[in-house]
């Protein structure tokens, strides 16, 4: 399968040859539908937040189940999923008492530089991001990175579950604690950046680089290894008062 791999930090993602193993018991092969490209990826790819390189990114995605292993029963192939930035193991101290994204479990949330998932034609071990790496036409994950959705939800919508809105129900329902019939004021910077930004980011990005078969085209994956390009798209996409903002 193509993804696109970061192979130094402020330089192009580079579309090369990766190959995932057969699903362990526990683990699903998904076949990439929609990739978003979220501002920390962009970190990521800048620098500003180490990772062992080379690595192929991105967490913000959904897509189709292709394989299952022997002890999955929770998905099976055809089914539509979300993926989730914090995998968990569902058994430890903190899973056990509902704070799964506070998982200790580093056999289920292995940490940066720990998964054997993803290989190519290199000596070099080629890392998989968050224990998913969605800038590729497949991934490998464990069954408790997936969230099964109804077939009629449109994936690409399906793909911004997978962080930015998580982020935004994290931040007013456990930050803020907000509750349901509350009255609240919402700054605009903060609206701004949280619903315009990031959607319509979302929205710009999902659009180039949404595959029109269902796989990754080897051309948005192109588009993906373009910083310059990303940068742009960025900057179009957030800035107040372009098209895309006033369509969002
Ligand atoms: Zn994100
Ligand atoms: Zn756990």
């Amino acid at each position: 399968m193509k993804a696109a791999v970061l192979h130094e930090v402020n330089q192009p993602l580079v579309i090369e040859d990766v190959s995932v193993p057969n699903p362990g018991p526990r683990e699903v092969l998904i076949r990439t539908a929609v990739a978003g490209l979220c501002h920390s990826d962009l970190h990521f790819m800048e620098g500003l937040y180490p990772h062992p390189l080379p690595a192929v990114l991105g967490h913000e995605s959904a897509g189709v189940v292709e394989k299952v292993g022997s002890d999955v029963n929770y998905v099976k192939p055809g089914d539509h999923v979300v993926t989730c930035l914090s995998v968990f193991c569902g058994t430890c101290d903190n899973c056990t008492t509902g704070r799964t994204v506070l998982c200790t479990d580093t056999t289920v949330k292995m940490l940066p530089g720990a998964s054997n998932r993803l290989s190519w034609g290199r000596k070099e071990k080629l890392n998989q991001f968050l224990n998913l790496s969605s800038f590729a036409e497949q991934m490998l994950v464990h069954e408790n990175a997936i969230v099964k959705i109804k077939k009629e939800m449109p994936l690409d919508l399906a793909a911004l579950i997978g962080c930015g809105v998580i982020t935004g129900y994290g931040a007013v329902v456990n930050t803020a604690k907000v509750t349901a019939g509350e009255t609240v004021a919402v700054s605009i910077a903060t609206a701004w950046h949280c619903v315009a930004g990031k959607t319509t980011l979302f929205n710009c990005l999902s659009r180039l680089y949404q595959p029109s078969s269902g796989d990754i085209a080897d051309a948005a994956l192109e588009d993906l290894g373009d910083l310059d390009r990303q940068r742009r798209a960025a900057t179009r996409c957030a800035s107040p008062g372009s098209a895309a903002a006033r369509a969002t």
